[in-house]
Protein backbone atom coordinates (compact mmCIF):
# COMPACT_ATOMS: atom_id res chain seq x y z
CA UNK A 1 0.00 0.00 0.00
CA UNK A 2 1.23 3.16 -0.91
CA UNK A 3 2.99 5.29 1.98
CA UNK A 4 1.18 8.39 3.65
CA UNK A 5 3.18 11.21 3.33
CA UNK A 6 3.54 13.83 6.40
CA UNK A 7 1.12 16.11 4.14
CA UNK A 8 -1.85 17.76 4.50
CA UNK A 9 -3.92 19.78 2.38
CA UNK A 10 -5.80 22.28 4.60
CA UNK A 11 -9.47 24.02 3.01
CA UNK A 12 -10.65 27.56 4.18
CA UNK A 13 -13.70 28.76 3.53
CA UNK A 14 -15.06 31.97 2.09
CA UNK A 15 -16.79 32.93 5.18
CA UNK A 16 -13.92 32.34 7.22
CA UNK A 17 -11.63 34.29 4.65
CA UNK A 18 -13.59 37.22 4.58
CA UNK A 19 -14.58 37.88 8.09
CA UNK A 20 -11.00 36.72 9.09
CA UNK A 21 -9.14 39.05 6.92
CA UNK A 22 -5.56 39.57 7.04
CA UNK A 23 -5.20 39.03 10.63
CA UNK A 24 -6.62 35.51 10.75
CA UNK A 25 -4.48 34.85 7.58
CA UNK A 26 -1.79 35.69 9.12
CA UNK A 27 -2.29 33.58 12.21
CA UNK A 28 -3.22 30.47 9.41
CA UNK A 29 0.50 30.90 7.81
CA UNK A 30 2.51 31.26 10.93
CA UNK A 31 1.18 27.95 11.79
CA UNK A 32 1.68 26.83 8.16
CA UNK A 33 5.34 27.55 9.33
CA UNK A 34 5.32 26.10 12.28
CA UNK A 35 3.98 22.48 10.67
CA UNK A 36 6.70 22.30 8.50
CA UNK A 37 9.58 23.35 11.01
CA UNK A 38 8.30 21.80 13.93
CA UNK A 39 6.45 18.70 12.53
CA UNK A 40 7.51 18.18 9.38
CA UNK A 41 3.99 18.59 8.05
CA UNK A 42 3.94 19.84 4.13
CA UNK A 43 0.32 21.92 3.69
CA UNK A 44 -0.85 22.39 0.72
CA UNK A 45 -3.82 24.86 1.13
CA UNK A 46 -7.10 25.53 -0.68
CA UNK A 47 -9.13 29.01 -0.12
CA UNK A 48 -12.11 29.85 -1.35
CA UNK A 49 -13.38 33.42 -1.18
CA UNK A 50 -12.80 35.01 -4.25
CA UNK A 51 -16.30 36.00 -5.59
CA UNK A 52 -16.75 36.83 -2.14
CA UNK A 53 -14.14 39.33 -1.61
CA UNK A 54 -14.99 40.86 -5.15
CA UNK A 55 -18.97 41.24 -4.16
CA UNK A 56 -18.05 42.79 -1.08
CA UNK A 57 -15.16 45.18 -2.10
CA UNK A 58 -17.38 46.59 -5.49
CA UNK A 59 -20.43 46.29 -3.84
CA UNK A 60 -22.36 43.70 -5.91
CA UNK A 61 -25.41 42.74 -4.63
CA UNK A 62 -28.17 42.31 -7.36
CA UNK A 63 -31.22 43.01 -5.44
CA UNK A 64 -33.79 40.31 -5.60
CA UNK A 65 -32.19 38.03 -7.67
CA UNK A 66 -29.53 35.30 -7.59
CA UNK A 67 -26.30 36.06 -9.52
CA UNK A 68 -25.78 35.02 -12.96
CA UNK A 69 -22.81 32.51 -14.00
CA UNK A 70 -21.00 35.35 -15.80
CA UNK A 71 -21.08 37.85 -13.34
CA UNK A 72 -19.68 35.05 -10.79
CA UNK A 73 -17.09 34.60 -13.04
CA UNK A 74 -16.50 37.81 -13.55
CA UNK A 75 -16.17 38.60 -9.66
CA UNK A 76 -13.89 35.15 -9.10
CA UNK A 77 -11.26 37.00 -12.04
CA UNK A 78 -11.96 40.46 -9.53
CA UNK A 79 -11.63 38.46 -6.17
CA UNK A 80 -8.57 36.37 -7.10
CA UNK A 81 -5.80 38.33 -7.10
CA UNK A 82 -7.28 40.20 -3.79
CA UNK A 83 -7.40 36.84 -2.17
CA UNK A 84 -3.83 36.12 -2.83
CA UNK A 85 -2.48 39.65 -2.19
CA UNK A 86 -3.63 38.56 1.46
CA UNK A 87 -2.34 35.27 1.44
CA UNK A 88 1.48 36.34 -0.02
CA UNK A 89 1.51 39.13 2.77
CA UNK A 90 0.58 36.68 5.49
CA UNK A 91 3.39 33.77 3.90
CA UNK A 92 5.91 36.46 3.22
CA UNK A 93 5.23 37.68 7.28
CA UNK A 94 5.85 33.68 8.49
CA UNK A 95 8.88 33.57 5.64
CA UNK A 96 7.34 31.27 3.36
CA UNK A 97 6.70 31.64 -0.35
CA UNK A 98 3.07 31.11 -1.80
CA UNK A 99 2.19 29.87 -5.29
CA UNK A 100 -1.48 30.16 -7.03
CA UNK A 101 -2.95 27.20 -8.57
CA UNK A 102 -5.94 26.96 -10.18
CA UNK A 103 -7.88 23.95 -11.37
CA UNK A 104 -10.61 22.46 -12.66
CA UNK A 105 -12.05 19.39 -11.92
CA UNK A 106 -11.29 18.36 -16.15
CA UNK A 107 -7.74 18.93 -14.81
CA UNK A 108 -7.96 16.37 -12.31
CA UNK A 109 -10.05 13.98 -14.66
CA UNK A 110 -7.73 13.86 -17.58
CA UNK A 111 -5.06 11.83 -16.96
CA UNK A 112 -2.09 14.14 -18.55
CA UNK A 113 -3.54 17.32 -17.09
CA UNK A 114 -3.54 15.15 -13.65
CA UNK A 115 0.12 14.43 -13.68
CA UNK A 116 1.19 18.01 -14.50
CA UNK A 117 -0.30 19.38 -11.90
CA UNK A 118 0.95 16.36 -9.09
CA UNK A 119 4.34 17.46 -10.69
CA UNK A 120 4.08 21.09 -10.08
CA UNK A 121 2.71 20.92 -6.71
CA UNK A 122 5.46 17.83 -5.79
CA UNK A 123 7.93 20.39 -6.64
CA UNK A 124 6.19 23.77 -5.06
CA UNK A 125 6.81 21.21 -1.90
CA UNK A 126 10.26 20.15 -2.71
CA UNK A 127 10.99 23.63 -2.82
CA UNK A 128 9.34 24.87 0.25
CA UNK A 129 6.83 26.85 -1.03
CA UNK A 130 3.45 26.97 -0.31
CA UNK A 131 0.87 25.84 -3.02
CA UNK A 132 -2.55 28.00 -2.71
CA UNK A 133 -5.17 26.63 -4.75
CA UNK A 134 -8.53 27.50 -5.67
CA UNK A 135 -11.10 26.32 -8.47
CA UNK A 136 -10.49 28.49 -11.74
CA UNK A 137 -14.36 29.61 -11.35
CA UNK A 138 -13.84 32.50 -14.41
CA UNK A 139 -13.49 29.51 -16.57
CA UNK A 140 -15.79 26.68 -14.53
CA UNK A 141 -18.91 25.61 -16.33
CA UNK A 142 -20.97 22.60 -14.88
CA UNK A 143 -19.57 19.85 -16.71
CA UNK A 144 -15.90 20.62 -15.12
CA UNK A 145 -16.50 21.81 -12.06
CA UNK A 146 -16.31 20.65 -8.60
CA UNK A 147 -18.74 22.85 -7.22
CA UNK A 148 -17.47 23.62 -3.91
CA UNK A 149 -13.97 23.58 -2.75
CA UNK A 150 -14.66 20.85 -0.17
CA UNK A 151 -15.28 18.37 -3.12
CA UNK A 152 -11.55 19.93 -4.96
CA UNK A 153 -9.72 19.23 -1.83
CA UNK A 154 -10.70 16.09 -0.98
CA UNK A 155 -9.95 15.40 -4.46
CA UNK A 156 -6.33 17.26 -3.99
CA UNK A 157 -5.50 14.92 -0.63
CA UNK A 158 -6.23 11.84 -2.82
CA UNK A 159 -4.19 12.60 -5.85
CA UNK A 160 -1.37 13.77 -3.31
CA UNK A 161 -1.87 10.95 -0.95
CA UNK A 162 -2.27 12.89 1.71
CA UNK A 163 -2.65 12.02 5.35
CA UNK A 164 -4.90 14.25 6.62
CA UNK A 165 -7.38 16.86 5.17
CA UNK A 166 -8.50 19.94 7.82
CA UNK A 167 -11.45 21.76 6.80
CA UNK A 168 -11.49 25.05 8.30
CA UNK A 169 -15.20 26.43 9.05
CA UNK A 170 -17.17 28.95 11.20
CA UNK A 171 -18.71 26.13 13.04
CA UNK A 172 -16.44 23.89 15.63
CA UNK A 173 -17.48 20.66 13.41
CA UNK A 174 -20.34 18.32 12.88
CA UNK A 175 -23.80 18.55 15.46
CA UNK A 176 -25.78 16.04 16.44
CA UNK A 177 -28.09 19.14 15.08
CA UNK A 178 -28.11 22.19 13.43
CA UNK A 179 -26.47 24.22 16.24
CA UNK A 180 -28.14 27.78 14.62
CA UNK A 181 -31.31 26.65 15.72
CA UNK A 182 -30.59 24.00 18.93
CA UNK A 183 -27.82 25.96 20.31
CA UNK A 184 -27.79 22.76 23.23
CA UNK A 185 -26.60 20.56 20.34
CA UNK A 186 -23.93 18.07 21.02
CA UNK A 187 -20.51 18.14 19.14
CA UNK A 188 -19.94 14.58 17.70
CA UNK A 189 -15.82 14.38 18.44
CA UNK A 190 -15.27 11.31 15.96
CA UNK A 191 -17.47 9.78 13.20
CA UNK A 192 -15.17 6.35 12.02
CA UNK A 193 -17.16 6.34 8.36
CA UNK A 194 -19.66 8.83 7.29
CA UNK A 195 -22.89 7.03 6.86
CA UNK A 196 -26.01 8.14 5.31
CA UNK A 197 -27.62 9.43 8.30
CA UNK A 198 -24.03 11.46 8.78
CA UNK A 199 -25.05 12.98 5.71
CA UNK A 200 -28.54 13.43 6.81
CA UNK A 201 -27.37 14.90 9.68
CA UNK A 202 -24.84 17.46 8.00
CA UNK A 203 -28.58 18.45 6.00
CA UNK A 204 -27.84 18.84 1.99
CA UNK A 205 -28.33 22.50 0.97
CA UNK A 206 -27.43 23.91 4.17
CA UNK A 207 -24.45 26.47 2.98
CA UNK A 208 -22.57 29.65 4.72
CA UNK A 209 -23.98 32.99 3.74
CA UNK A 210 -20.41 33.59 1.23
CA UNK A 211 -19.45 30.07 0.18
CA UNK A 212 -21.15 27.43 -1.68
CA UNK A 213 -20.23 24.09 0.86
CA UNK A 214 -21.92 23.45 3.86
CA UNK A 215 -21.51 20.71 6.67
CA UNK A 216 -23.15 18.83 3.63
CA UNK A 217 -20.23 18.99 1.09
CA UNK A 218 -17.82 18.62 3.94
CA UNK A 219 -19.28 15.07 4.69
CA UNK A 220 -19.10 13.86 1.52
CA UNK A 221 -15.73 15.36 1.42
CA UNK A 222 -14.61 13.50 4.45
CA UNK A 223 -16.18 10.36 3.02
CA UNK A 224 -14.18 10.70 0.01
CA UNK A 225 -10.71 11.02 1.71
CA UNK A 226 -12.28 8.56 4.60
CA UNK A 227 -12.50 5.55 1.46
CA UNK A 228 -8.83 6.61 0.55
CA UNK A 229 -7.65 6.45 4.31
CA UNK A 230 -7.30 9.95 4.95
CA UNK A 231 -7.92 11.02 8.13
CA UNK A 232 -10.74 14.66 7.93
CA UNK A 233 -11.01 17.02 10.37
CA UNK A 234 -13.69 19.62 10.74
CA UNK A 235 -12.26 22.53 12.66
CA UNK A 236 -13.19 26.35 13.60
CA UNK A 237 -10.84 28.34 11.64
CA UNK A 238 -10.68 31.03 13.69
CA UNK A 239 -9.76 29.62 16.42
CA UNK A 240 -6.05 30.79 16.37
CA UNK A 241 -3.80 27.40 17.07
CA UNK A 242 -6.53 24.93 15.94
CA UNK A 243 -3.59 23.11 13.00
CA UNK A 244 -1.06 23.29 15.76
CA UNK A 245 -3.31 21.52 18.24
CA UNK A 246 -4.47 18.69 15.76
CA UNK A 247 -0.06 18.16 14.94
CA UNK A 248 0.00 17.84 18.58
CA UNK A 249 -2.40 15.50 18.80
CA UNK A 250 -5.19 17.43 20.65
CA UNK A 251 -8.77 16.27 19.95
CA UNK A 252 -10.60 18.94 17.97
CA UNK A 253 -13.72 19.66 16.17
CA UNK A 254 -14.75 16.31 14.70
CA UNK A 255 -12.34 13.50 13.28
CA UNK A 256 -13.67 11.33 10.51
CA UNK A 257 -11.35 8.25 10.02
CA UNK A 258 -8.30 7.34 11.38
CA UNK A 259 -7.99 6.34 15.33
CA UNK A 260 -9.55 9.01 17.68
CA UNK A 261 -7.25 9.92 20.29
CA UNK A 262 -9.87 10.19 22.92
CA UNK A 263 -11.05 6.45 22.50
N1 LIG B 1 -14.11 29.08 -5.51
C1 LIG B 1 -15.06 30.02 -4.93
C2 LIG B 1 -14.37 31.31 -4.53
O1 LIG B 1 -13.18 31.35 -4.35
C3 LIG B 1 -15.80 29.48 -3.75
C4 LIG B 1 -16.28 28.06 -3.83
C5 LIG B 1 -16.70 27.55 -2.44
O2 LIG B 1 -17.23 28.34 -1.64
O3 LIG B 1 -16.51 26.36 -2.17
O4 LIG B 1 -15.00 32.31 -4.35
Amino acid sequence: MAKRLRRWVVKAGSQMVCSGGPLLLRAWMQQVASLRRDHGIEVIWVTSGAIASAADRIGFKPAGRKRTLPEKQALSALGQPMVMDLYLLALNAAGLQGAQVLLTAGDIRDVARGRNLQNTLKQLLAWGCVPVLNENDAISTDEIQFGDNDSLSSKIAVMMKAERLVLLTDVDGLYEEDPRSNPRAALIPYVKEVSSSDLVRAGKGSSSSRGTGGMYSKMLAAREANENRITTHLVRGDFPQNLLLLAQGANVGTQVGGKHKGL
